[in-house]
């Protein structure tokens, strides 16, 4: 009998590569320009390219989309102490860049339906102190960005999206990125796109892009010349050429992961307690994520589903489980209010594995695991 050491490991995600031959040929100028970053020809080449394919007005690339976070909250030049409306459903770098810009996090509920903020819950948490609005497209699933809109003008506020996982994503014919006053974009290798490490601010008012480019470039205007306070967030042209070598492919990868997914959806349709989104109609999805919401239905609780299918060597994550909120450096330190729905899916959520060039093989491997549970009962 096979013992369930004998079966292949399966990760939640595989880092899309482009062929090996195409980016060794694509950094090989490297060896006769010697310019391996400082904004160079492949980093201008990259924003240009992405800020076709993103369908933004502009956009500046950034060394990682944690600091295209943390550099987008400051050159909004907010007053320290500052109040953000945000989500704790969301991974960790969404509120330690708030907190790390000296502004205080307000945990906003999000809805059942799909995981985004809960608009109609932002206007109760608006104070005095409120300078902005930060929400997810948490899975690539869009926010009411109309409704989000409607309220920061209201109230004078700036709307930031942690767009991480929304790559690609178009809502209403226009690029994600083009809502609000600031889009993030994580080109880190698990996500759907990468340059290794990455990111990216999409934005439309040019002047942005100056105050971006002096924050990841030490504020420097010259040789001689300083002009602010800034830190180091360029991304490199190793990073870039590979941003640009995987661009090249990026509609099979995307046309890949939707096989997945439907093939999850199909197969996964029939088994009692498992639940997952359906998909929003003016919205393209890019497949970042395959979340599934276990319910009293299903035999095993989202733990024990999730070390079953760990014995059997399938690594899936609970996604996002705990909230932010609630993790040890933030925990009891910020107003509190009520995150029942938010913490109703954290519990019941599991990501399943879901990659460009995934076996369907393997898909059935771990439905199969899944619906197996439901017959045992
Ligand atoms: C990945 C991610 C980030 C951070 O991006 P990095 O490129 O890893 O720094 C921020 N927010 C969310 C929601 C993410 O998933």
């Amino acid at each position: 009998m096979r013992t369930t050491q004998d079966e292949k490991a399966i990760f939640v995600t595989q880092s899309s590569m482009p062929p090996y031959e195409e980016y060794i040929e694509a950094i090989k100028p490297l060896w006769d320009s010697h310019w391996l970053t400082n904004m160079g020809k492949y980093h201008i080449e990259l924003e240009n390219e992405l800020k076709r394919y993103l369908d933004v007005p502009e956009l500046s690339l950034m060394v990682n989309g944690h600091m295209a976070l943390e550099m987008t909250i400051q050159a909004f030049g907010f007053p320290k102490g500052s109040e953000v409306i945000t989500t704790p459903f969301t991974f960790i770098s969404t509120t330690h860049a708030i907190v790390r810009n000296h502004l205080q996090p307000v945990f906003c509920d999000v809805k059942a339906s799909d995981g985004t903020m809960d608009e109609t819950k932002i206007e109760n948490l608006i104070t005095e102190k409120t300078v902005a609005i930060l929400p997810v497209h948490v899975y690539g699933n869009v926010c009411n960005v109309e409704k989000i809109q409607e309220i920061a003008e209201r109230y004078s506020l700036k709307v930031i999206y942690d767009a991480a996982h929304a790559f690609g994503v178009k809502y209403k014919g226009k690029g994600i990125g083009s809502y609000g006053d600031a889009s993030v974009f994580s080109f880190h290798a698990t996500k759907v796109y990468n340059t290794i490490e990455g990111g990216a601010v999409a934005f439309s008012q040019h002047e942005l892009y100056e105050r971006l480019y002096n924050l990841k470039n030490f504020g420097i205007r010259g040789e001689e010349l300083v002009v602010s306070v800034g830190a180091n967030a360029k991304m490199n042209e190793f990073a870039a050429i590979m941003g640009l070598c995987n661009l090249r492919h990026i509609h099979s990868v995307l046309a890949e992961r939707k096989k997945c997914a439907e093939l999850y959806k199909k197969e996964l349709e029939k088994v009692k307690g498992i639940h997952f989104w359906t998909e929003n109609k003016y919205a393209t999805n890019n497949y970042a994520y395959f979340p599934i919401l276990v319910d009293e239905a299903f035999p095993l609780k989202r733990d024990d589903l999730y070390n079953c299918l760990k014995q059997e060597n399938i690594h899936s994550r609970k996604y996002f489980y705990p909230l932010t909120s609630d993790q040890a450096c933030f925990k009891n330190k910020y107003k509190k209010i009520s995150l029942d729905v938010a913490r109703e899916l954290s519990a019941n959520i599991i990501v399943l594995p879901l990659y460009a060039g995934m076996d369907a093989g393997d898909i059935e491997r771990i439905v199969d695991i899944i619906s197996k549970k439901l017959k045992r009962e």
